[in-house]
């Protein structure tokens, strides 16, 4: 049987990666974006993201011809029967969600439609706030087309769930699918296509309303970001306990089945693409529907203070940070990935330029946009070790593995001054201390102050 001719619109995190799984599924699959650099450096099989597994598959899919890339989406989606958007849905300056790329997406696939004989299954991958699936891309694609919803073409919200740094393994494996359906034959035309795809691995799938699809992806992420900054919580209140360690506490109630162990990690803050913007952007949506999310907002309100904590331990311990020359391991918001969008690491940078601290820092992915956006400001190093010779203090930013391969002596012999702010705790407290200053998040020192007792 001849397998669907899919479209992805929007080449991103998201885009990309389901445009490089689809392949491995044996569909044809057209990825357009508007970017038009991006698509020739892709056409060039050079992948503009890190992500494990994903440049040899869009190698793979462009050598073999199921991949095809382009611009023009109306050229595109002649004999194509889905099109998925993955395009952007950034912040507006005051939080809420910007949906100028949906709207322009929507415009061109409106467009695109007239040029398709017969049914057209439109699928909105990106986050969106409840209600614009089904109202304004609804709208937006009928007035375009002059087809109806329902009869000419098909709509559904399938929100995204996977993680950056394991994005290719998370499309192929995820642990559920929500669809959200404008009609039975929307989710049904979905349905089958997952069921193609996935064949005898089938995830928990859920099928629901377009509002309620659009609604669990917003919840799930602020979900996980409250359940980071209550543990950052615990653990700025381990700090004045002696003896006291968040991982064990963290460890303790992860055992408990109506927690669970994930997302229990303590450290220095939470960034990346996701969880930052959507948890504003559910904020001002519950405002302008005139409900507070007071447990959101505190989740931020933690989040914007935690990166803070590194900076004040490192000022307590050097007395002052100016002049201070000040070791930043890892950029990217996590391990895995090149991200830096909304990373910690950026925020504490930030604060130590204004404190007239002098900055070496090293990642194992950092992209030339990086480099450019904090050249002239940070000295880049090749390594680990380069990047920590000389300094006076060493703030761990990111828990990329090559960092977990340096021990105490390391430190002690190249920096100036062996002062360890781990933020990720990646290392042995028991080593470290007997060898360095060492200030792991959520360690209760034994110098920490007297409970009173
Ligand atoms: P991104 O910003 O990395 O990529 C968006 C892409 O869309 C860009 O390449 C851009 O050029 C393209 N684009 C924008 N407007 C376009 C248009 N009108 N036509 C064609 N292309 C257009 O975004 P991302 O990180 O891949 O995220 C995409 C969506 O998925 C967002 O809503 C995001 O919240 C959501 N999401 C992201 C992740 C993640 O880990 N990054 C996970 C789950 C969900």
């Amino acid at each position: 049987m001849e397998k669907r001719k899919i479209i992805i619109l929007g080449l991103g995190y998201v885009g990309l990666t389901m445009a490089a799984c689809l392949v491995t599924r044996g569909f044809k699959t057209i990825g357009v974006d508007m970017d038009s650099e991006k698509v020739a450096a892709l056409s060039a099989k050079n992948c503009p993201i890190q992500e494990p597994g994903l440049k040899e598959l869009i190698a793979e899919g462009l050598a073999t011809g199921a991949l095809e890339l382009t611009q023009d989406l109306g050229e595109a989606a002649e004999g194509s029967q889905i099109t998925f958007v993955s395009v952007g849905t950034p912040s507006e300056p005051s939080g809420s969600i910007n949906l100028e790329q949906i709207r322009s997406a929507s415009e061109s696939v409106g467009a695109a439609l007239k040029k398709i004989d017969g049914y057209h299954l439109l699928v909105v991958r990106s986050t969106v706030t409840p209600g614009t699936t089904g109202q304004m891309v609804r709208r937006i694609i009928e007035r375009r087309s002059g087809r109806s919803c329902g009869e000419d073409f098909g709509l559904c919200a399938n929100p995204e769930f996977m993680k950056e740094g394991a994005a290719v393994q998370d499309m192929l494996k995820p642990d559920r699918i929500v669809i959200g359906e404008y009609d039975a034959k929307s989710g049904n035309t979905l349905e089958g296509f997952y069921r193609e795809m996935y064949s005898d691995s089938m995830p928990a799938l859920i099928r629901t309303s377009l509002a309620n699809a659009e609604l669990i992806k917003y919840s799930n992420n602020a979900f996980l970001a409250t359940k980071i900054s209550f543990m950052n919580s615990i653990a700025n209140l381990c700090e004045r306990i002696p003896e006291s360690d968040v991982d064990v506490v963290a460890k303790g109630i992860g055992l408990d089945p109506r927690i669970g162990p994930l997302f229990l990690r303590a450290g220095l803050g939470w960034g990346g693409s996701c969880l930052p913007k959507d948890s504003k952007a559910f904020l001002a949506f519950g405002r302008s529907l005139g409900v507070d999310l007071p447990i959101v907002h505190a989740a931020l309100e933690i989040n914007e203070i935690q990166p803070l904590s590194a900076l004040d331990k490192a000022r307590k311990a050097l007395g002052g940070l100016r002049g201070k020359r000040i070791a930043v391991l890892g950029l990217s918001f996590k391990p895995e990935t090149d991200d830096v969008r909304e990373a910690i690491s950026i925020r504490i940078i930030d604060e130590l330029l204004r404190e007239a601290s002098e900055i070496s820092v090293y990642d194992p992915a950092v992209t030339e946009t990086t480099r450019r956006n904090l050249s002239g400001r940070v000295d880049f190093a090749a390594s680990a070790e380069e990047c920590i010779d000389g300094a006076d203090c060493c703030i761990i930013a990111t828990e990329w593995d090559e960092f977990k391969r340096l021990r105490a002596e390391d430190f002690k012999r190249r920096m100036r001054r062996p002062v360890i702010i781990d933020g990720r705790r990646i290392y042995n407290p028991r080593e470290f201390e007997a060898n360095t200053e060492y200030y792991g998040v959520g360690l209760g020192r034994t110098d920490g102050g007297d409970l009173g007792a």
